[in-house]
């Protein structure tokens, strides 16, 4: 069942966006070579805390960081390390969430370390790219397809592969809630209503579509090991224009 946020609940989630928006304002500001993943996860912590809220990452599923950081070919779900740094022409996805009042909010972004290849530049530009124009779907009237197909019709446009075990989904109460959403058509013609809030997060592969999980059973990687990148804001269908919940409020 999807669940329809009352308007308090979407102002107590704005507000746990509005602190993921601060996690991943920190995150451009500290990312650079040498930096640990553990010291960003670290740093995420700090923010969540001081904001009174709670990360929602830690323990979800045993999950022992409040990011999760994935390097280069690593897709998504990588594990925090002391002795997992970045280098000068990286990649990195930091997913992380928030739980504000009893509310989450869900986002991702890569970031480059340094400056990057033009290929892995036009990797970053083609997923955000894709991340907004499944947005502009997230409206009362359309179907989940609308966004699945906007997402996919960006990434084959740019011949990037598309992760296909791994989508977006409901977000609220619980980080995952109802429906999933696809990063490519499946013929969803489940109906978007106000009020629904859904984590749009397309993630798009230099290489082929296929991942492969670790021996941690965590980090997802692509099989070809070539780079992936991740980009996420949860979103609130409305009667106008579809509301980003994870940025800034002023
Ligand atoms: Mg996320
Ligand atoms: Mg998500």
């Amino acid at each position: 069942m999807i669940n329809k946020k009352s308007r308090d609940e979407i102002k107590r989630m704005r507000h746990a966006g509005h602190i993921v928006a601060l996690v991943h304002k920190k995150m451009k500001e500290v990312i650079e070579p040498g930096i640990s993943t553990k010291e960003l996860d670290d740093i995420a912590m700090q923010v969540i805390k001081g904001e009174r809220a709670i990360p929602t990452f830690l323990g979800y599923h045993g999950f022992p960081g409040c990011i999760c950081a994935s390097i280069n070919e690593q897709v998504v779900h990588g594990i925090p390390h002391e002795n997992v740094t970045v280098k000068e022409g990286d990649i990195i996805s930091v997913d992380v969430g928030a739980t504000y009042a009893g509310m989450v909010g869900d986002s991702a972004w890569t970031y480059p370390v340094g400056k990057v290849s033009d290929e892995v530049q036009r990797l970053l530009k083609t997923t955000e790219e894709a991340l907004f124009a499944g947005i502009s779907q997230m409206k009362a009237g359309n179907v989940l397809d609308d966004i699945s197909g906007a997402i996919e019709a960006v990434a084959v446009r740019e011949k990037m592969g598309i992760v296909r075990q791994y989508g977006g989904h409901g977000v609220g109460h619980e980080m995952h809630e109802d429906p999933f959403l696809f990063n490519y058509r499946v013929g969803d013609n489940t109906l978007i209503k106000s009020g629904y809030a859904i984590a749009i997060e397309p993630m798009l592969n230099l290489g082929c579509d296929e991942v492969v999980v670790a021996d941690d059973e965590w980090t997802v990687s692509t099989k070809d090991g070539r780079p992936s990148a991740h980009f996420e804001h949860t979103v609130l269908a409305t009667d106008d224009e579809p509301l980003i919940m994870t940025q800034l409020m002023e």
